[in-house]
Parts: C-alpha cells; sequence; structure tokens
C-alpha cells in the first residue's frame, strides 16, 4: 500500500491497516472487524473514541490548542490537582510520553542526589528484564540488553540487579544511590508482579538512606490493575511515580508525579517540555480519571480481570503441556507458553483479535478496562483452538 515504504522500518507490523474504532472494537480498511485486547498497548483504557473524551478533546481544541508552559492553562491545573487527590504526590510534572516521564524521574533523581550529597550521588539502580523506553537515559535504565546494543556508548549511573533478589538489591544500593526505579509489574518484560518482600525491602533501604522509591507505571497505572495505581495494591507508596499510556484516553501525554519533597530539586528552567501538559492532552485525561474514580469503575475492572484469568488457568489446566504459567493483576495478564509461539498473536488476529505477543513466548492481553465478559469468552474459545492447534 502507498505509503508503507516511506514510514521507518523501526516495527515489523501486523498486515492490517485500521481505519475505525468504537469500543473495545476495531475495523480495518476492508470492514474487518477485530475485538481489541491489545489497547494500542494499554492505552485506550476506556475504548475507542469514548464519548467523554471525545467531548473534552473537542471542547477544548475548539476552545485553545497550545500556548507553552510560559502560561499558566485550565485544563493542565486541573488535570494536575485531580492526580494529586487520587495519589501520594503534591506536583506534577507533565510531558508527552513514558519515556518522558522516567526520564524526568531519572532527572529528578540526579539532581537532588546532587543537591544533597553532592555530585558522585546520582546512580540510579533497576531491575533486570525491566522496560522504561528509548531515549538513551530509559534504555540504559531498562533491564534487557537486546534494546541497547548498537547504541552504545550507554549514559553512566544505572544499575541492574535481579528481580526479587532482595541480597542483591542491599549489595547495589549505597553512597551513590540516588534512587530505585520499579515497575511494580513488569510489563513489556512479560507480565511479572514484583514480590511485596522486594518492594518493601526497596522502600526501606530508600528511607534508610534517604534516597528516591520510583515506580514506573507507565504501563500499569491509571486503572490496569483495578486499582487507580498499582502502588495501591503493593503495601508499599514510592515517592515518584511515572505515568503515561493510559493517561489520555489515546491522546500523548505523560507525567511524573512526586512529593514536594522531592520536586522541589527541579526548579524554574531545569527541565522541560514544549508540548508538556498540552491543554488538549489534558483535558482528555482529565474526563479519563472521571470515569475512571467514578462509581464501580474500578471495580468492574478487578471483577473482569478475575474473570479472565480465571478463563486463562482453566485453559493452563488443560494444556499443562503447552502453558508454562497464567499471571497478571486485574486487566493486564498473561499466558506464558513452554515454547515459542511466533505466530499465535498473527493466528488470533485471523480470528478477530488483537493481542501482543512478548518475547516469543508471552501473550500479554490489556485489553480496554471496558472488556465485557462476553468479549472475553470470545478471546477465550478462540485461544483454545490455538493452543490446541500448536504442536
Ligand atoms: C511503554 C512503556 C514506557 C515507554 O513509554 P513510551 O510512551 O513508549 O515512551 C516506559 N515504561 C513502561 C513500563 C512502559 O510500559
Amino acid at each position: 500500500m502507498t505509503g508503507q515504504t516511506a514510514i521507518a522500518n523501526t516495527y515489523s507490523r501486523f498486515p492490517v491497516t485500521l481505519v475505525k474504532g468504537g469500543g473495545c472494537r476495531l475495523w480495518d480498511d476492508r470492514g474487518r472487524e477485530y475485538i481489541d485486547f491489545a489497547a494500542g498497548i494499554a492505552v485506550s483504557s476506556l475504548g475507542h473514541c469514548h464519548p467523554r473524551v471525545i467531548e473534552a478533546a473537542r471542547s477544548q481544541l475548539e476552545t485553545l490548542i497550545h500556548v507553552s508552559n510560559l502560561y499558566w492553562t485550565r485544563p493542565q491545573m486541573e488535570l494536575a490537582e485531580c492526580l494529586v487527590r487520587h495519589s501520594f504526590a503534591d506536583r506534577v510534572f507533565f510531558c508527552n510520553s513514558g519515556a518522558e516521564a522516567v526520564e524526568a524521574a531519572v532527572k529528578l533523581a540526579r539532581r537532588r542526589g546532587h543537591d544533597l550529597y553532592g555530585s558522585n550521588c546520582y546512580e540510579v539502580v533497576c531491575l533486570e528484564g525491566s522496560f522504561h523506553g528509548r531515549t538513551l537515559a530509559t534504555v540504559t535504565a531498562t533491564g534487557q540488553s537486546v534494546y541497547q546494543r548498537g547504541f552504545e556508548p550507554l549514559p553512566a549511573g544505572f544499575l541492574h540487579v535481579p528481580m526479587d533478589n532482595v541480597g542483591a538489591l542491599r549489595l547495589a544500593v549505597g553512597p551513590r544511590t540516588a534512587a530505585i526505579l520499579i515497575e511494580p509489574i513488569q510489563g513489556e518484560g512479560g507480565v511479572r508482579p514484583v514480590s511485596q518482600e522486594f518492594l518493601m525491602e526497596a522502600r526501606r533501604l530508600c528511607d534508610e538512606r534517604g534516597i528516591l522509591l520510583m515506580f514506573d507505571e507507565v504501563q500499569v497505572g491509571v486503572g490496569r490493575t483495578g486499582t487507580l495505581f498499582a502502588y495501591e495494591q503493593t503495601g508499599v507508596t514510592p515517592d515518584v511515580v511515572c505515568l503515561a499510556k493510559a493517561l489520555g484516553g489515546g491522546l500523548p501525554i505523560g507525567a511524573m508525579l512526586a512529593r514536594d519533597e522531592a520536586m522541589v530539586h527541579l526548579p524554574p528552567g531545569s527541565h522541560a517540555s514544549t508540548f508538556g501538559g498540552n491543554p488538549v492532552s489534558c483535558a482528555a485525561a482529565k474526563a479519563v480519571l472521571e470515569v475512571m474514580t467514578g462509581p464501580g469503575f474500578l471495580d468492574k475492572v478487578k471483577d473482569t480481570g478475575a474473570y479472565l484469568q480465571e478463563g486463562l488457568r482453566s485453559l493452563a489446566t488443560s494444556y499443562r503441556d503447552k502453558i508454562a504459567d497464567v499471571r497478571g493483576v486485574g486487566l493486564i495478564q498473561a499466558v506464558e507458553f513452554a515454547h515459542p509461539v511466533p505466530d499465535l498473536a498473527t493466528g488470533l488476529l485471523e480470528d478477530g483479535f488483537l493481542t501482543i505477543l512478548s518475547h516469543a513466548r508471552v501473550l500479554r492481553l490489556v485489553p480496554p478496562l471496558i472488556i465485557e465478559k462476553e468479549e472475553i469468552d470470545l478471546l477465550l474459545e478462540a485461544l483454545k483452538k490455538r493452543v490446541a492447534a500448536l504442536k
């Protein structure tokens, strides 16, 4: 199709052109309908073209689209106020993507480290298997060498410890450490929840040393797990949280939330983003938060998430030789196969379902949070046939 060869070849794409969406359904240019269990990689949490998101964005588009952060705008102030009201944080830095939110957190940790403990305090301790983005700093924080290869030299100051290895974490944290950076549930790395014991030890080490515990909730924040923030279910409150994907209801926006105690280390001029906190994205994000914090919304996410997990577990019981594990929280669920299943997502696409394959062996399901049990049943039925046919 004209245009394909004009796009940088950085993605291997499924052979479909999607032209329309509504709720949990998508349609391609041949009129074929799909049920969406990918949600634009955990972005379209209210489904496609949610009326509240459209209305908020449309009325903002007709009023004021952009002025920069040299001035105050109402949507940005209202969104910040809403995020602060629903979280531990006192202030929000707005940007446009997940990588930018994590980048901001890393810069905050370094400035704070330098201010409080001197210029040798800059290290960020990260986890193996993590994913934090594709900029040079965030790809270095990412604990997967496959994303780093060929981009060396990488920025200094990032260490990696194995997930859930409390002893390794204790050894890694020292006088140079400015922060510990954790995805409470590793998303891209294969939907792996970090143990509560490990998170509590990270909290304890950060308290003891006066350094920052930073959660990357770019994928699992904003309702995905059945609470507005994933940290609410861990028993551990971080000092910094990074958000993006689901926040804008499909419009690009990122946010880095922190307490005043940390945020004072980013004074005027220390960090910036021209588009950050754009009025249209902020208006949409505020509508997203209003819907998600409305009566029953998050309880339903927990309920449908449990239903999906139950269905996957029962599939795993029928195919013990093929399925190694089922895991997840709320509506981020995964099936780990015993052997690589490189064609599974393409097969499911042919069946009319969008899903995400991670690392050739893990099927990641992150549907819109408004998914219904009937739609889950349809996916489980198609998946069962595909699993039965696996060699
Ligand atoms: C997707 C993701 C990012 C990067 O977000 P972009 O918007 O693609 O820059 C960072 N961290 C986590 C946990 C993610 O899932």
